[in-house]
């Protein structure tokens, strides 16, 4: 059962809105633990003191806050921690079972080479031996941390290339980029503040961006209201569950969503709805409405209706230019309720779905998806915490191939969940810059290296993941700016000492660089839009689907994706 991100996501997002009020999360779980006794490899935990601590999830990039129940230094319950601004206490249902997931019977015990068992000694021999031979590529797939800082170093100091696995929510960022220069990985949706928004086709109310984040901002201003503060119209050829939630559904022809954010921008440029200028786009109404089979007067009413509640901003399901350059003439780039800069520091990075060079090795970290496999012919050296099985071994993301793909050469063993000390960079398409620790709660059972700890080992000079963490506290503390969010909420401006931030990062606070309530927006971003773009989206929709699939699922978020997935979508409920 292949099972994704979105996937998981479905269940949070659905559950985001009632979990207060609603018994049925607690049946799922008491049914969840009736149910999961009977997995064979479930342990029993020791008979011991019981403790709560705090930290982070690290098994994607959204990196939410999770309180960990631990009997006997074993972590035996995962909850949400409502401090957390972001997340505000939702976690997906991996999350929820991720204590189980160290257990796994297919957890990676051993270093693999082809189909035997092999040693880490006969590995870092055999990659050694590589790097010296050609130049390797280091494949990251959560940028931004201190270990993908050690492995870029690496693949930098030795000739080599560091590419990223990009998210659907950053690669829906790129045409910003490309008009700006400034990376999409620095930019963000203010989504606190539109009045309305208008979805093309992202699952904003069924698996997108961090748990909880869009749900609850949903619950807060709109649910359950004919004229909601906040109005979400979807653009969905089908009856998507974000369509039927939303305020408006906009049913289109599928892949026409370029054409109707032409038609839109005519009418609001032709009418003069809105106060910034720009190029008008060069389809006719008329066109666009064949294009999307809709009317030219449900176009007007489309435009009217985005004008009449400001700040709008559109968002895409893919790269689309057409609903960025939309943005722009709408006013929503860089400016309050629109796409913002979160960072000045942020950089740009090379997608591992480009084509690639000729390459003697490629290594994998284990926060890449499962099912990325590099078309090339290199050895490959993969680290991962569980063996999620075969892969189709296709290219992901349309991405052109020129080489047969093929399953890594070595399979090294990873450290599995909350068994390494990690940072928590900011999370794709925030507005905000935040940050968090995530230390090493446990120690792994079996003998498992990082994929950072591993260059380490083969290059003693480079830094370690733990130096660099030091290092980005020591930053934090100096620039004065941010505040701590824990069980109470501390300017950075009133800790005394680096340390003392440092050792508030390490039992769970996250740090947050502005308040969501008045987000970073820098005032050189700016887009430049000289003409309409004529260019298509490079990735489709099904990227959403294709995102980020767990490689095993531990038996609580099985059984909650088995329950979410008997639910019916809602009915429209204004149809
Ligand atoms: S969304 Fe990602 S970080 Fe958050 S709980 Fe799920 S797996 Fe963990």
């Amino acid at each position: 059962m292949k099972v994704t991100r979105r996937d998981l996501l479905f269940w949070s997002a659905g559950a985001a809105a009632g979990l207060i009020v609603s018994p049925v999360p607690w049946k799922v779980l008491d049914d969840t633990s009736i149910w999961s006794q009977n997995w064979p490899w479930i342990p029993q935990p020791a008979r011991g003191p019981v403790d709560v601590k705090q930290s982070s999830c690290t098994l994607c990039p959204n990196g939410c806050s999770v309180r960990v129940r631990m009997a006997a230094g074993w972590p035996v319950g995962i909850s949400g921690v409502a401090t957390n601004p972001i997340s505000r206490g939702a976690l997906c249902p991996l999350g929820f079972g991720a204590h189980q997931l160290n257990w796994h019977p297919q957890r990676l015990r051993t270093v693999r080479h082809g189909l035997s068992t092999s040693t880490w000694d006969a590995a870092r021999a055999a990659f050694a031996k590589a790097c010296s031979e050609g130049p390797v590529m280091v494949v990251d797939g959560y940028p931004g941390r201190a270990a993908s800082h050690v492995l870029e170093t690496f693949a930098q100091k030795h000739g080599g290339q560091y590419r990223v696995i990009v998210g659907p929510e950053t690669r829906a960022l790129a045409p910003y980029e490309t008009m700006s220069g400034v990376p999409a990985s620095a930019l963000g949706y203010d989504l606190e503040h539109p009045q309305t928004i208008v979805s093309f086709g992202a699952p904003l109310l069924d698996g997108w961006g961090a748990p909880g984040r869009f749900t609850r901002l949903w619950a807060d201003r709109a649910a359950s209201s004919t004229d909601p503060q906040l109005r979400l119209i979807q653009v969905d050829p089908t009856l998507s569950r974000t369509a039927a939630r939303a305020w408006q559904w906009i049913p289109v022809k599928a892949g026409s969503e370029a054409a109707l954010a032409a038609g839109v921008a005519r009418v609001l440029l032709e009418e003069r709805l809105v106060p910034a200028r720009g190029p008008m786009p060069p389809m006719t109404l008329a066109e666009a409405a064949a294009q999307t089979g809709l009317t030219t007067d449900s176009i007007r009413d489309l435009a009217r209706t985005i004008a009449a509640r400001t700040p709008a901003v559109a968002i895409a399901n893919d790269d689309n230019p057409s609903i960025a350059a939309l943005n722009v003439i709408l006013g929503a780039v860089g400016t309050r309720g629109g796409i913002v800069r979160r960072s000045k520091a942020a950089k740009p990075y090379i997608s591992a779905d480009a084509p690639l060079p000729s390459l003697r090795a490629v290594l994998i970290d284990s926060s890449v998806p499962w099912d990325f496999t590099p078309q090339t012919d290199a050895e490959i050296f993969r680290f991962a915490a569980w063996d999620g099985g075969p892969t189709d071994g296709g290219p992901r993301n349309g991405a052109a191939s020129n080489a047969s793909s093929k399953p890594a050469d070595w399979l090294l063993p990873a450290p599995g969940f909350l068994e390494e000390l990690t940072d928590v960079p900011t999370a794709p398409a925030l507005p905000v810059e935040t940050y968090a620790v995530a230390v090493n709660l446990v120690k792994s059972p079996h003998q498992t290296h990082s994929t950072a700890g591993f260059v380490n080992s083969i290059d003693p000079a480079l830094p370690t993941t733990e130096t660099i963490i030091h290092t980005r506290c020591a930053d934090l503390f100096r620039e004065h700016s941010g505040t701590l969010h824990a069980q109470e909420t501390t300017p950075v401006a009133k800790l005394a000492s680096a340390q003392k931030l440092e050792e508030q990062l390490w039992k769970g606070a996250v740090w947050v660089g502005s308040e969501l309530a008045e987000p970073h927006r820098s005032a050189n971003f700016r887009c430049e839009l000289k003409e309409w773009p004529t260019a298509a989206a490079s990735s489709r929709s099904e990227n959403w689907l294709a995102a980020w699939p767990a490689p095993v699922l531990p038996p609580l978020a099985a059984k909650l994706y088995q329950d979410s997935s008997l639910r019916e979508p809602p009915a429209r409920r204004n149809s």
